[in-house]
């Protein structure tokens, strides 16, 4: 039994450290899934239709124990890098898609990797680039080999994975968080 005042007891949890911020730009041909794996990173869930007018979100991750607030920039350029400004000034990390059943898409990702490299050249920190083949799922069609995809990485000097936004979730996760790595690497 307590008698007298009743205690007063206020626990506020304050963060050691604001969670910091890690902007991602997604890049690619149209088509290539671009928001599909946007969608997907943010929902857990392969959505074929979105809101082509929603452009930027946001997700609160914990990557290796560390919150960070990962803002993602979806982009739908019609006809290549056009426009960067808008977005390579914001970028920390550059997500840059093509799918591995459409040779078009991929060579499409040359130039958003000489864009990038060109206007990263010289800025401190850099800013990482992973170049992304998507639609695994879609084995039977490829039309780009792994080989290929890996060799454009290295010339570029980027990292490169392959994924399907419409299989499971982690693996879509594992990319977005492997950029706020890189981007914590610098
Ligand atoms: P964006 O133009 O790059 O944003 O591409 P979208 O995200 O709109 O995807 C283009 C089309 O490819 C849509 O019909 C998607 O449903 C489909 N798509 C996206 N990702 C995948 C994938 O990993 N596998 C398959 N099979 N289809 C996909
Ligand atoms: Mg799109």
């Amino acid at each position: 039994l307590m008698f007298g005042k009743a205690r007063t007891c206020n626990i506020v949890t304050v963060p050691e450290h604001e969670p910091s911020e890690c902007n991602i730009v997604i890049l690619g041909a149209n088509g290539s899934g671009k928001s599909a794996l946007t969608v997907k990173f943010l929902t857990k869930r392969f959505i074929s239709e979105y809101d082509p007018n929603l452009d930027t979100y946001s997700s609160e991750e914990v990557v290796d124990q560390q919150p960070v607030l990962v803002k993602v920039m979806d982009t739908a350029d019609q006809d290549g890098p056009v426009n960067c400004e808008r977005y390579l000034g914001w970028a920390n990390a550059f997500i840059i898609v093509y799918s591995i059943d459409n040779r078009t898409s991929f060579e499409a990702c040359q130039q958003y990797l000489e864009a990038v490299t060109l206007y990263s050249k010289g800025l401190q920190p850099e800013g990482p680039v992973i170049l992304l083949g998507n639609k695994v799922d879609m084995e039977r069609y490829r039309q780009v080999s792994k080989a290929d995809g890996a060799a454009l990485a290295l010339r570029f000097g980027c990292l490169f994975f392959e994924v399907s936004a419409c299989l499971d979730f982690l693996s879509v996760q594992q990319i977005f968080h492997e950029a706020v790595r890189e981007v914590r690497r610098e």
